[in-house]
């Protein structure tokens, strides 16, 4: 397939932005991409990358650029409340490679946001614009009219063949274009930070990741050894008048927290008051486009990070749509496509993840359930209930892959 003289505007330089740019310079697509920071900036600590998303990473050619930054855990180490020893230790590992024929790897966001900007930079038909003001973007029956106000002061005006939102929970896309919803509170907050792997006096284990389960909130850690640190993720709820109080809180207060539990003391202990604070919202709307202007990853579907998929669903939109936006007559009906082949999984998954959080988070005595059925499931049991969600190829090699004469760097558009 010849790149059909396509322009494609993207909004955002997130994972999302990145790597549809990246699939659509495949096929030989001119992509700007309008962003509002003056870098691609990764905020946060750091990211799993499940095999439905580092499947198609690969077929982006990244492997060996990731392999090269990231940790593939041997497994999760499952602790319950307080207990000494994991409850179970769920394999990932080499077992995630032969199920999955993909790894399940860990790595800091920045050095993925790296990687998939760098890769970006090769294309000659990909352009970043940074320190972008503002944007607006008129749907016509033949494309789209794009203006941008950018860093310079000066203003860009362009004819596309579509224009794409991927400007994240609180995009402007969906809001100022779309007409859609603003994101909402999802009662969660997040607090991350990365610590020296030293200072954990062997709380965690140097080759896994530790998933700490405690009433009301949990933690999931995570080496970066790359980085010779420990990310750690952990998860409270919080009402929203305190989540978005005049001052944020600088470390965490937890409930429960009079009960000691050794795990977390260490973490808090170590982490000082080095944390991020994260009033985590979410998005849910199902309507994905108009004429020629669509969302993707988290524009249209921020969801709560509690099965580790946000990402991983950003990824996979990009290997969808990008076909699609290179092969349908239209921009409209790309979109309507894509929306028909994801809505139904996005959602799967979002129901997971909202699963997951009530599950991490119970009190005695409804933990002993919960405990139970995870010791009885095993260190397999997530193969089989999770096939589905780590099974899934987003794109077939052939489609992904573009044409062979654009996997050589700087093709021309
Ligand atoms: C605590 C936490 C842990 C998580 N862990 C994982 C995990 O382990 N695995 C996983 O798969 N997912 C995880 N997620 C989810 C994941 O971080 C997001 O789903 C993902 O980053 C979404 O990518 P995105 O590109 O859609 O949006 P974003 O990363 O938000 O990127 C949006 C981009 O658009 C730009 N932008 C915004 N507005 C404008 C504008 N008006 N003009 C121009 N540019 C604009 C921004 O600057 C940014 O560059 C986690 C989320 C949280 C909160």
């Amino acid at each position: 397939m010849s790149g059909n003289g396509r322009a494609i505007y993207i909004a955002g330089a997130g994972i999302a932005g990145l790597t549809l740019a990246l699939a659509l310079a495949k096929f030989g697509a001119t992509v700007v991409i309008l962003e509002r920071n003056k870098a691609v900036q990764e905020f946060g600590a750091g990211l799993q990358i499940s095999p439905n998303a580092r499947r198609v990473l690969n077929q982006l050619g990244l492997d060996r650029q990731i392999a090269a930054k990231s940790l593939e855990p041997s497994g999760i180490d499952v602790f319950p409340f307080r207990a000494k020893r994991p409850l179970t230790t769920l394999v990932l590992g080499k077992a995630m490679v032969e199920r999955y024929d993909a790894p399940y790897v860990v790595m800091h966001r920045a050095d993925l946001a790296d990687v998939l900007y760098r890769a970006c930079k090769r294309f000659a038909n990909i352009e970043i614009a940074f320190g972008v003001r503002a944007f607006d973007a008129v749907s016509h029956a033949r494309g789209v009219s794009v203006t941008a106000d950018e860093a310079d002061g000066k203003s860009r005006g362009a004819r596309a063949f579509a224009f794409v939102g991927a400007d994240g929970v609180n995009s402007a896309t969906r809001v100022n274009l779309l007409g859609g919803p603003e994101s909402s509170y999802s009662g969660f907050v997040a607090w991350r930070t990365t610590i020296p792997m030293a200072s954990l006096q062997g709380a965690i284990a140097p080759d896994r990741t530790t998933l700490l389960f405690a009433p009301g909130y949990h933690a999931v850690c995570y080496p970066l050894p790359h980085r010779k640190q420990v990310n750690i993720a952990l998860f409270a709820r919080e009402r929203a008048e305190a989540a978005f109080g005049p001052k944020p809180p600088k470390a965490p207060t937890l409930p429960w927290a009079m009960l000691p539990s050794p795990r977390f003391e260490i973490i808090t202990r170590a982490a000082k008051d080095a944390w991020g604070y994260w009033p985590m919202s979410t998005v849910t709307t199902t309507e994905w486009h108009q004429g020629a202007i669509g969302l993707v990853g988290d524009a249209a579907h921020a969801m709560l990070p509690f099965q580790a998929q946000g990402a991983a669903m950003a990824i996979e939109d990009a290997a969808i749509l990008a076909p699609l936006l290179m092969t349908e007559p239209d921009a409209a009906s790309a979109f309507a496509r894509f929306a028909a082949l994801r809505q139904a999984r996005v959602e799967k998954v979002r129901k997971l993840s909202n699963a997951n959080g009530f599950a991490f988070h119970l009190e005695w005595p409804f933990t002993l359930g919960r405990d139970a059925v995870i010791a009885l499931q095993g260190p397999h049991g997530h193969f089989q209930r999770l096939d589905w969600l780590y099974n899934y190829h987003a794109a077939p090699e052939s489609a992904i892959a573009g044409p062979k004469r654009s996997e050589s760097p700087n093709p021309t558009p």
